[in-house]
């Protein structure tokens, strides 16, 4: 026994995202057994529910599931979360394609894996998130506005502002890189996802309409500010 105080310590709470039954059993009997809290989930927007409803301290989400793929989910994840993801893949070529991508996952492990090396990454990003004591980001503000990532409500002046939900998007996305340019195509990344096909006007407009609720008057923005051939700006 360590001189640790059992009351100050907490189970470590995984969230484990795969459709395929007897991985996810023998992965969850496993991690239980190794003292974590483990929650699953058998399809990527069930995962997606339950990260943001069960706020876990690590997520192991596989690539390949229905509902929602795991690419997409973790750039879903990674919009207001900072939680450590290890992906799950199944053949190495897929591997490769991940490993060309951004996709914002800190670890991945191609299947088979032995139980051993899994658990023993998952240790060691628990450890570095602890370490790194990443806070997740909970509240976006900035003069009059504030945004409650973890309630996505938007609020101006103590009012709430009626925000889509791609708009709350675009302005988090927009307010948590504050002074800096973004272009459109890193918005339509960032914001509408890789599989999104649509050209850059989508963002002119999902702007225009933002500017409408946000600004004091539209038609001279004075917080998203329009960079000329390069794309948009949020002024602190
Ligand atoms: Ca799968």
């Amino acid at each position: 026994m360590s001189a640790e105080y059992p009351a100050l310590k907490r189970m470590s709470k995984i969230l484990l995202i795969e459709d395929e039954a007897t991985v996810r059993d023998t992965l969850a009997l496993n991690l239980r057994n190794d003292n974590y809290e483990v929650i699953v989930a058998s399809d990527g927007a069930e995962g997606l529910r339950l990260a943001r409803e069960q706020s876990p301290d690590l997520i192991i989400l596989d690539l390949m599931l229905p509902e929602l793929d795991g690419l997409s989910l973790c750039r879903m994840l990674r919009r207001d979360s900072n939680v450590p993801i290890i992906m799950l893949t199944a053949r190495s070529t897929e591997m490769d394609r991940i490993n060309g991508l951004e996709t914002g996952a800190d670890d991945y492990v191609v299947k088979p894996f032995s139980l051993g090396e899994l658990l023993a990454r998952v240790r060691a990003l628990l450890r570095r998130a602890k370490a790194n004591n990443r806070a997740v980001a909970t509240k976006l503000s900035s003069g009059e506005l504030t945004l409650d990532l973890i309630a996505r409500r938007a609020y101006r002046n103590q009012s709430e502002l009626k925000l889509t939900h791609r708009e709350f998007d675009l302005l988090a996305e927009l307010m948590r890189n504050q002074g800096a340019v973004l272009s459109r195509d890193l918005l339509l990344n960032r914001v509408w996802g890789y599989d999104y096909v649509g050209d850059s006007h989508t963002v002119d407009v999902h702007i225009r309409w933002l500017r409408e609720k946000i600004e004091e008057d539209p038609s001279a923005p004075k917080r998203i500010t329009t960079v000329r051939g390069v794309g948009y700006r949020f002024e602190n």
